[in-house]
């Protein structure tokens, strides 16, 4: 992993607090808190950019998508995608779609996740899985650092194990006895989006204004993206990254440096 050092100066952090193998900014980290986090891109739309860019000519050209999509070259349909998306017609992108298996994340993190409407999801089910080590959870680093919080943390995790244990013992379904189960409870999903739902996605959940844990995944998911369809998120991230200013008015955090946001994304 390369080493990326501080995103902004913030004069209460030493150098030292930087110059580790992780991506900071805001002060807070965006990779490498999640332990065992694993975000898989699983499947995506074949030839997406070539795809896109064929659905973009489509408006415009005689022929049948299908001619089009056999005659298009990858560097006519990236220059395509940019120049249509940028009118803002994206819907051209929503033809390529790509599905992660996003795995030993929170039920805070996917209760976040699935407020976003056009995207298909499947999660690991309460009323079939049991909740019963302490793996079955996930402990915030802020918590996991100091001592007395993690005791806490840990003493109450273990209460709630036991008694719903004690639950299950007695008969009580699962579906009943995962009332008492917490946020903290650890998931898995699978989680299908077109090209232009991660983009809405990425503006907001690669923000620093997202939780943490959320923010780790989206940064995970775009790194992903990148890779296999560069054209289709060019500039995703974070709104600043293609704005070019912050469109979180006086929400947005004082440190935030956008410059450096963008900097950051654009080299993912
Ligand atoms: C920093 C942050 C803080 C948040 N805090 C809170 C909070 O305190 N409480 C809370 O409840 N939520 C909160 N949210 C969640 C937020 O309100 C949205 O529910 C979530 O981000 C999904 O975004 P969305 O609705 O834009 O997009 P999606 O559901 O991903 O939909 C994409 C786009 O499709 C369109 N669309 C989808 N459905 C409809 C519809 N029914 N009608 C019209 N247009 C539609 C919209 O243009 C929408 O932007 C927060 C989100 C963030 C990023």
């Amino acid at each position: 992993m390369k080493y990326v050092c501080a995103l902004y100066s913030c004069k209460s952090f030493s150098p030292k607090f930087f110059c580790t193998k992780q991506i900071y900014f805001f002060h807070v980290r965006v990779e490498g808190e999640v332990e065992n986090l694993k975000v898989k891109l699983l499947r995506y739309t074949s030839d997406a950019e070539l795809l896109c860019g064929a659905a973009a000519l489509t408006s415009t050209q005689s022929g049948s998508p299908s001619e089009i999509l056999e005659k298009i070259d990858s560097k006519t349909a990236k220059r395509i995608i940019k120049r249509v998306t940028g009118y803002g017609h994206a819907s051209v992108i929503e033809h390529a779609s790509f599905t992660f298996s996003i795995e030993g994340v929170s039920r805070v993190m996917t209760h976040q996740l699935v407020r976003h409407r056009i995207a298909s999801y499947t999660q690991q089910s309460q009323r079939y899985v049991t909740y019963d080590t302490v793996e079955s959870y996930m402990t915030p680093s802020s918590i996991a650092k100091t001592a007395e919080a993690k005791k806490i943390f840990d003493e109450t995790l273990e209460e709630i194990s036991e008694t719903y244990k004690k639950l299950l013992r007695l008969g009580i379904p699962k579906e009943d006895a995962r009332f008492i189960l917490p946020n903290a409870a650890k998931t898995n999903i699978i989680v299908t989006m077109n090209a232009r739902e991660l983009r809405h996605f990425f503006n907001l959940r690669c923000c620093t204004r997202t939780q943490w844990e959320t923010r780790e995944v989206a940064v995970e998911m775009l790194k992903q993206v990148k890779k296999v369809a560069p054209a289709l998120f060019e500039n995703a991230g974070p709104s600043c990254v293609k704005l070019g200013y912050c469109p979180e008015g006086r929400m947005k955090p004082p440190q935030c440096n956008v410059k450096e946001i963008r900097k950051l994304f654009r080299s993912l």
